[in-house]
């Protein structure tokens, strides 16, 4: 039997073969062109073997079977499409059939083949993989194992079968639910929804997969079969007319009609469960087809899986400063954010000094990160031994001699500059003379909480933003001085925290700040005029952002608004502040009604589990327009024109230079429309042209904050985009 680069076959006494995926020079598997070649062979040899009973498919892999498609297979095939249309577009259109398809039907002939294959899925397995495990005769998975189909969060869909064999496994409602939301499952979980036959030890799982085979499993599918039944019965039944009329709210409720990859899920569901497995893949691959072609896949792919990947991988970190040692990071200030830098700290493996002003303090600070890890360890997704582990890296100390074998500070005292100052002496006094220090001030310039450190290089910041153990987003801000040995240790150390940075050049708000508070300000905006509340919040959340702007205002808290407000016109003039947003915030402070924390704010926090509701008193401050004569889909652009404005003005100014860093940290750091790709693929997605003629009729309607900037309308002559102005340096990261 022949060995593949890719695949090793051992074939037992029985009969039964034992295919191993392992690509080699790779920390997973992922399924490329040429993996696929293989696999279609194998398959073939399997079948052509007549001494081969059955076949068990495994990974060589410890913890993970696949991560998937790679997905850069799939924007090669769209770019090289793109190209070839211009030409032929009828081949070209084929061609990308046949290659939406491609995964699909090898999936398909090992499923008719006529002997049977069990997966045997020893660890982490997405995507296209999970689409093999279910093309599969049987599944046996390892209790540790966890697998989904994440499709629709990148954009596109299960395109290799997984919308049509999910729901003829388990329930139409829980196989929308799964395929719409794109979630991972647990073994156990996936047992019972019937997408798995049996959840094993990792040590008993080849075994058990080889006696499902000799117990004689068919190697005709359920589906293949006559009397096969759908488990929620057919669409046109008096069980289907229950089910299906439900589904609209679900697929609008989960994303407000924003993404095609998942209406194009719900149309291969309902029309695929009407006809037999070959017609109903048919149609699922050519609705593949179609998704492929939108933007907003593109753009989707683009930022939210390979731009991050290479941010991660280090994309912006200076080449001739050598990988950093980092064993252990001091953090002062115990608060809030140190808090939770601390956990991220411990959880990422390094040792912890957690200081602050005093023992209670710092006790207090450690507390959280105990807090947190009970909440794992009752979740069953961490061991106690593995809590106290983590626990036992922190040491927390009001004593700064603590840090003299700090490689790295991150201050996060009081937002002041006095404060911050003070500390920063006190830290320099002790710490080694190679070691980084950096501030997570909010607010205050880098460049000038830099003076108070003697040797400015060595000075950077990296803003965290809350709550730290969710929010996947860094900020690293380099001040004028700041020196590349302190920007690698920085990405280093966010690296290690298994977060994704952002590199951002010194300015008042950085970048998701400045873009934040253009989204809340417009709200303010809608509220002077008189929009309804409810429907500014509902506008924002049907253009894709998960939380709307008055929600938010009451989550990061109304006074800070305030004092954000009278610290920008003290800096810069009485004039940066709408008067009437001003008026309004100082009212709803002397209100007491500061948010969330308040129990007040613009919404009213009632006791749980009764949920919070907009603020009656808010329709009453301003007279109210008609809803009728509103434009809806005005104050939706509104929202991501805002945004997408002040993300393309950092880039103008230089204080974002990549665009990927801007559409990266404005999904991670601000949650923006992610179907858009983020704030400069918004712009890019539509055209510069288009956005320019949208910003010069909301600035004609709305005011100058509107008007596109002097690079815009130059881009916008000849149509160029973001991303060829500002070409990303060295973009190649491998998948995976
Ligand atoms: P906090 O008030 O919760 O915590 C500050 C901590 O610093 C307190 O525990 C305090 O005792 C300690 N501290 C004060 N002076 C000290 C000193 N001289 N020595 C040692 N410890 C001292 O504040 P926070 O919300 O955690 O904010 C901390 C920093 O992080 C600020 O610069 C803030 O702007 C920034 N930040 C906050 C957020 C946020 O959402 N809260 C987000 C990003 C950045």
């Amino acid at each position: 039997m022949m060995n593949s680069e890719n695949f090793t076959i051992e074939i037992d006494g029985d009969g039964l073969a034992l295919v191993t995926w392992d690509m080699p020079g790779r920390s997973m598997n992922v399924f490329t062109q040429e993996v696929m070649g293989e696999f279609d062979a194998m398959v073939d040899e399997m079948v052509a073997d007549a001494a081969v009973k059955g076949v068990v498919i495994t990974s060589g892999k410890t913890g993970s079977f696949t991560g998937g498609a790679d997905l850069k297979m799939l924007s090669g095939m769209f770019e090289s499409f793109e190209a070839k249309k211009r030409e032929n577009h009828d081949e070209a259109i084929r061609e990308l059939f046949d290659g939406a398809g491609r995964m699909s039907w090898i999936w398909r002939k090992l499923e008719t083949c006529g002997k049977p294959f069990v997966a045997a899925i020893n660890g982490t397995c997405m995507g296209g993989g999970f689409e093999l495990a279910l093309a599969c005769h049987g599944r046996v998975a390892a209790t540790s194992a966890k697998m989904g189909l994440p499709e629709v969060k990148v954009g596109i869909f299960p395109g290799a079968g997984g919308t049509q064999r999910v729901p003829r496994l388990t329930d139409t409602q829980s196989a929308l639910q799964m395929l719409l939301k794109g979630s991972t499952l647990t073994a156990d979980k996936a047992k019972g929804m019937k997408l798995i036959d049996a959840v094993v030890s990792q040590d008993d799982l080849v075994a058990t997969a080889k006696e499902m085979l000799k117990s004689g499993l068919s190697a005709v599918k359920p589906w293949d079969q006559k009397d096969f039944k759908l488990p929620s019965g057919p669409v046109y039944s008096p069980q289907g007319a229950q089910v299906w009329p439900a589904v609209a709210s679900l697929y609008r409720k989960e994303t407000n009609d924003n993404y095609p990859g998942a209406r194009a899920i719900v149309k291969c569901v309902y029309e695929g469960l009407l006809v037999p497995m070959d017609t109903a893949l048919t149609i699922e691959q050519r609705y593949f087809t179609e998704v492929l072609q939108t933007t907003e896949a593109a753009m989707m792919i683009r930022s939210l899986f390979v731009s991050m990947q290479e941010l991660n991988k280090g994309a912006r970190r200076p080449k001739n400063v050598p990988a950093s040692d980092l064993k252990t990071v001091g953090i002062v200030g115990a608060g809030f954010m140190g808090a939770g830098i601390a956990y991220v700290a411990a959880q990422g493996g390094l040792d912890v000094v957690l200081i602050d002003r005093d023992q209670e303090a710092a006790d207090k600070g450690k507390a959280h990160s105990r807090k947190l890890m009970e909440g794992l360890v009752s979740k069953g997704r961490a061991t106690k031994e593995q809590a106290e582990a983590v626990l036992a890296k922190i040491t927390a100390t009001p004593d700064y001699d603590a840090l003299k074998n700090a490689d790295l500070v991150v201050e996060a005292v009081f937002e002041d500059r006095d404060v911050k100052a003070e500390v920063t002496r006190k830290v320099a006094a002790v710490l080694r003379k190679d070691a980084i220090y950096a501030s997570n001030t909010s607010t205050i310039p880098i460049t000038s909480l830099a003076e108070a450190f003697e040797d400015q290089e060595r000075f950077i910041g990296i803003h965290f933003f809350s709550p730290v153990d969710r929010m996947m987003l860094t900020e690293v801000i380099l001040g004028e001085k700041t020196g590349d040995k302190a920007l690698a240790v920085a990405l280093d150390f966010v690296r290690a925290i298994r977060k994704t940075p952002i590199v951002v050049n010194d300015t008042r708000g950085f970048f998701a700040n400045r873009c934040v508070l253009r989204y809340m300000s417009e709200a303010y905006d809608m509220l002077v005029e008189g929009v309804p509340p409810a429907m500014i919040e509902n506008a924002a959340k049907f253009a894709g952002m998960p939380v709307g702007p008055l929600a938010l205002n009451d989550e990061t808290a109304v006074d800070l608004s305030l004092k954000i407000m009278k610290a920008t016109m003290r800096d810069m003039g009485e004039d940066s502040v709408d008067p009437r947003h001003f008026k309004l915030v100082e009212q709803m402070n002397g209100d007491g009604r500061l948010g969330r924390k308040a129990g007040k704010g613009f919404y009213d926090y009632p006791a749980k589990p009764a949920k919070k509701s907009l603020w009656p008193g808010l329709k009453d401050m301003f007279e109210q327009q008609p809803a009728d004569q509103i434009d809806f889909e005005e104050l939706k652009q509104r929202f991501l024109a805002t945004m997408a404005l002040e993300a393309a003005r950092t880039m103008e100014e230089g204080v974002v230079v990549d665009p990927r860093e801007a559409d990266v940290g404005s999904i991670l750091g601000f949650g923006y429309a992610p179907y858009t790709g983020g704030t400069i693929s918004y712009i890019d997605g539509m055209g510069t042209e288009a956005f320019v003629a949208l910003c010069e009729k909301l600035a004609a309607k709305h005011g100058e904050r509107f008007e596109p900037t002097p690079l815009l309308r130059e881009m916008a002559k000849t149509g160029e985009t973001f991303y060829g102005r500002f070409p990303p340096e060295g973009s190649k990261a491998e998948a995976a």
